[in-house]
């Protein structure tokens, strides 16, 4: 991997956080003023996000917008270096559920090099805080033995079975097969774990058997279903690249889910 790609000012903090045979991205180091942020998702009560932008570049992402971020900057990764002291200083005197990964992965590759991620995990571990922690990457398996020692609950982001249709919409994400592999095995592991259906998108149509028999293999026994969130950026690009949601086949999902004995509730 080739230095070019850094910019010139995190260069030699990144060095010092180690081999980058295993980074895939261009990251900027920063420092954090607040760690938790109060939540409005529901069954959150604070926000937590080790980092910022996202390295999956998913096409239908709407973070970018929620967080007042030019889509082009989206990509580039804000490592928040100093964010378990944050978390350190924040967190005594509060009470509720902290919601991890709310604008971006917290299992990005970059938590594969920074370990931020991990490192909340541990300072959270004998808090008492239950967890709502969202990814779409296989990488949350490494943390499984951390993970079994909170209440709360993981969820794992399928958008279908396809890897072409993924490396076009979701280009920086693990592919379909994997996340089936970590749905299936957080759930085996005994972690309160369910699958998140989002978006729902038209090339799904004609697949929706398939798809949900993937999900029914993994054993998991609880979903959430959500549609095509459409925001003005979005729906520039998506338009151009004739990507469109499906409520056709999220009814299909919901039926087939729930024919098969999973849990399934909507998003929104
Ligand atoms: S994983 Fe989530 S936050 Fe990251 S680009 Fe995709 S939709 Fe956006």
């Amino acid at each position: 991997m080739s230095l070019d790609r850094w910019t010139d000012e995190p260069k030699r903090q990144l060095i010092e956080f180690g081999d980058e045979s295993d980074w895939d991205g261009v990251y900027r180091m920063i420092q954090c003023k607040r760690a938790l942020a109060p939540s409005g998702l529901p069954e959150m009560d604070y926000n937590l996000n080790p980092y910022g932008g996202c390295e999956h570049g998913c096409v239908y992402c709407y973070a970018p917008e929620v967080t007042h971020t030019d889509w082009k900057e989206w990509r580039v990764v804000k490592v928040k270096s100093n964010i378990v002291e944050r978390l350190a200083k924040e967190l005594p005197g509060l009470s509720g559920t902290i919601g991890i990964g709310t604008v971006t992965d917290p299992y990005q590759a970059a938590e594969r090099r920074f370990r931020l991620t991990r490192a909340c995990l541990e300072f959270l571990e004998d808090k008492g805080h239950p967890i709502h922690l969202h990814t779409k990457s296989d990488l949350v398996l490494r943390d499984i033995d951390l993970l079994r020692g909170f209440e709360g609950q993981v969820a794992v982001t399928l958008t279908g079975t396809d890897d072409r249709v993924s490396k076009i919409t979701e280009p920086g994400a693990p592919l379909p097969e994997a996340r089936f592999r970590a749905l299936r095995e957080l759930t085996e592991a005994g972690i309160n774990t369910y699958a998140l259906i989002a978006p729902i998108l038209g090339h799904l149509e004609g697949h929706e058997r398939e798809f949900c028999d993937r999900i029914l293999e993994t054993g998991v026994k609880r979903a959430a279903l959500d549609p095509l969130n459409m925001r003005p950026q979005m729906a520039v690009r998506l338009e151009r690249m004739n990507i469109r949601g499906s409520s056709e086949a999220l009814l299909k999902i919901r039926r087939m889910l729930s024919d098969g004995g999973v849990e399934v509730r909507d998003v929104f």
